[in-house]
């Protein structure tokens, strides 16, 4: 089975592909990666793929990913943006809200509580919940993404979903979506700060398995 992450060569990039290891998806699954070749050929998804480089190239290292969210939906021709957000990043959605509106686009946005459901209706005891005792309504990520399927959004933009409401989330969605910020409420939303500065986390790393 692939194991990129364990790879050093790194062939792949350079074209270089004799220097492959014996692992290499390119020796081992060249079928698969012939076949999934057509499917850039698929006019949608030669949109995405294009206009995904084309902004890539333009913008290296000079947009922030909010500049390049804009510009790759502009060149997709994405109008209609679907922002499923977290209520604790309510100000950051209303700011990228309205930076979306006065960019031209139409925005449809829905915050992770909507429904109002309590977190009992998942069976979580009161214990479970962040503060005991108050009602607490739960995240309600198929919500958010069947919402924005009615609106027929052209392309969702996540922004703060919680770790697994994301994969709730893009579980149930239709349009294609992309991230603006992935939650981490220890490390200011930058999830690859426990990496860079790994040294400082490392106890931490092994887990403890429950059941
Ligand atoms: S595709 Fe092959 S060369 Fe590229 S990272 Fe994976 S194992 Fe390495």
């Amino acid at each position: 089975m692939p194991s990129c992450a364990e790879c050093g060569p790194y062939a792949c990039a350079s074209g270089d592909k004799k220097k492959a290891p014996a692992s290499c998806p390119m020796e081992q699954s060249s079928k698969t990666l012939d076949r999934v070749q057509k499917e850039y050929h698929k006019p949608e998804i030669l949109n995405m793929a294009q206009n995904a480089a084309r902004v890539e190239q333009e913008g290296y290292c000079r947009w922030t990913r909010v500049e390049e969210i804009m510009i790759f939906a502009r060149k997709a021709g994405y109008k209609k943006i679907g922002l499923a957000y977290c209520v604790g990043l309510r100000r950051e959605a209303a700011l990228f809200n309205r930076i979306l509106k006065d960019n031209g686009f139409e925005t449809v946005s829905v915050a992770c509580k909507t429904g109002s459901v309590p977190k009992e209706h998942l069976g979580l005891t009161d214990e479970e919940k962040l503060r005991p005792g108050q009602f607490e309504a739960m995240c309600n990520p198929v919500a958010q993404a069947e919402l924005l399927n009615e609106q027929q959004t052209d392309l969702n933009v996540l922004l703060g979903l919680c770790v697994g409401h994301d994969t709730l989330f893009i579980r149930y969605a239709s349009a294609p979506a992309t991230v603006l910020a992935a939650k981490d409420r220890v490390l200011a939303h930058n999830p690859l700060g426990a990496l860079y500065a790994g040294h400082y986390f490392q106890r931490r790393y092994n887990i403890e398995q429950k059941p």
